[in-house]
């Protein structure tokens, strides 16, 4: 059974799939690992490192991918690396297929099969598989780095000789896992912290991490939550009651991060330009949602927009590959305990449970056709 590891080749990503401790359990797992030279470096993971895990280091991807059973990755394969993926062998990584179906189809023509992790379900069993639920929490965290960064002020309440330096305020609006994160985060470097989301499920969280809680709390509020755990999209009459409830709070804020989605939408317009020439100079947005198309009307993914009125929108991309090491870390072990489910351990092989929920659930691709309900043709 040999596992490949190539490098990520889109210039953004400075994940990698593997690190040397699961480089090390793959090992345990009778597999045979090669990872592609310099595929750790962005993680601060050099090759010696991975040999000394006992992995082998290839000189191309061809190298690394010749004969693999299972390639592990962070991102979708390109349409470059495709044509090097061994026929039958299973592809593993973030494959964000909405959109990109025409890629899915070509890794069914491969035929290999390929699995996108950000579609296992949120079970207790497959918690440690999460990649959704690992990489949102480093981005809450790198989003209040990176706000607090922004800001030419300090957080805490600070009260010296000098004089006394005011906490600063923090808007956290979404509280899924990356704003619960945000919220602690905040909490931690002594901001005094106020949230928002729709499902009211978050209320108890908000307040038990010692923010206080700020929504329109109606009878489409009772309802908001789907059966998955997800948001609904809101009604235009409740989406302008909370822009009338949150408008007076953004103007008194110093950083505001938003983190909403809701699944298969483009990301809910939660601050308008108004809003943001509401804000004092100085002040700070940090946006996670830029990737989906924003929750604030005015940034721009991959830039700091600084607006006439000297409020900084912060649009960073790929934000839990800003701290690669530790997003590497996470999502490695993701990978390996997902691998491990698909591993017949005593006879050291392969052995995919097709029927399996969590293999069900993750597979797009099999055998030349593309299988997942979503994605197949329909017939
Ligand atoms: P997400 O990334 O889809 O969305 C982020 C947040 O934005 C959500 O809390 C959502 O309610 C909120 N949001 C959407 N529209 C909004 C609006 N108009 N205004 C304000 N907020 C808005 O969410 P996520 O982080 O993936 O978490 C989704 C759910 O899954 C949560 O209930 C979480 O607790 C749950 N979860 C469960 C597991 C598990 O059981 N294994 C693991 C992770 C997450």
């Amino acid at each position: 059974m040999r596992i490949a590891v190539p490098a990520e080749t889109q210039g953004a990503e400075t994940r990698v799939a593997a690190t040397p401790e699961t480089v090390r359990k793959f090992k345990g797992l009778g597999a045979e690992i090669v990872v592609e030279t310099g595929a750790g470096k962005a993680s601060g993971i050099l090759d010696a490192d991975y040999e000394a895990a006992g992995a082998t280091i290839a000189k191309t991807a061809a190298e690394a991918l010749a004969g693999a059973n299972i390639v592990l990755k962070v991102r979708r394969p390109g349409e470059s690396e495709i044509a090097g993926l061994p026929a039958g062998a299973l592809v593993i990584a973030t494959m964000d297929p909405y959109g990109n179906e025409a890629q899915v189809e070509a890794l069914a023509k491969a035929n290999v099969a390929a699995f996108a992790m950000e579609f296992m379900p949120r079970i207790t069993r497959a918690q440690v598989m999460d990649v959704l639920s690992s990489q949102a929490n480093l981005a809450g965290y790198r989003a209040v780095i990176d706000g607090a960064a922004e800001y030419g002020r300090a957080l805490p309440m600070m009260m010296t000789a000098a004089g006394t330096v005011p906490a600063a305020k923090i808007f956290v609006m979404g509280v899924g896992v990356a704003g619960l994160q945000a919220i602690a985060t905040a909490r931690r470097l002594g901001a005094i912290v106020t949230a928002t989301d729709v499902r009211p499920a978050t209320k108890e969280q908000v307040e038990s991490l010692g923010a206080k809680f700020l929504a329109v709390e109606d009878e489409e509020f009772k309802q908001a939550q789907t059966a998955g755990g997800y948001a609904k999209e809101m009604s235009k009459e409740y989406q302008a009651k909370q822009a009338e409830l949150t408008a007076s709070h953004i103007a008194k804020q110093d950083i505001v991060i938003t983190t909403a989605l809701i699944p298969g939408r483009p990301a809910p317009k939660l601050i308008s330009a108004a809003m943001v020439e509401s804000m004092k100079p100085g002040s700070v947005i940090v946006d996670l949602a830029v990737e989906r198309g924003g929750n604030c009307e005015l940034a721009k993914p991959g830039e700091v927009v600084v607006t006439p009125n000297g409020v900084k929108i912060v649009g960073h991309l790929n934000v839990p590959g800003r701290l690669a090491a530790t997003s590497s870390a996470l999502y490695a072990k993701n990978l390996y305990a997902f691998v491990e489910t698909l591993i017949d351990k005593a006879e050291k092989k392969l052995a995919v449970n097709w029927d399996d929920e969590l293999v069900k659930a993750t597979a797009l691709t099999k055998d030349g056709a593309v299988i997942h309900p979503n994605f197949a043709p329909k017939a």
